[in-house]
């Protein structure tokens, strides 16, 4: 009698981690400061665009000071949402 297994590698899936939960340039989790605040207690506020991708504030000034105006996520035109 054979038994099939199921192997589970093929079934499980790479899971996008939601948007909300981590910066989409550094991919830390926003309860983590950037890469660039080692420092405990430094302040590294997490900024919301527009399109409702959040980075914190360090990573995505970085990115819009290398010339780039859109949104490392959806390259939309990147605006802050100051609501
Ligand atoms: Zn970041
Ligand atoms: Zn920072
Ligand atoms: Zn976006």
């Amino acid at each position: 009698m054979k038994i099939e297994v199921k192997d589970w590698h093929t079934v499980a899936k790479w899971k996008w981690l939601k948007s909300e939960d981590s910066c989409g340039i550094c991919q830390m989790p926003f309860e983590m400061a950037c890469p660039k605040c080692t420092i405990p207690g430094d302040d590294c506020p997490v900024a919301l665009g527009k399109c409702s991708h959040a980075f914190h504030i360090h990573c995505i000034m970085k990115w819009l000071e290398n010339g780039r105006t859109e949104c490392p996520l959806c390259r939309q035109p990147f605006e802050f949402d100051n609501n």
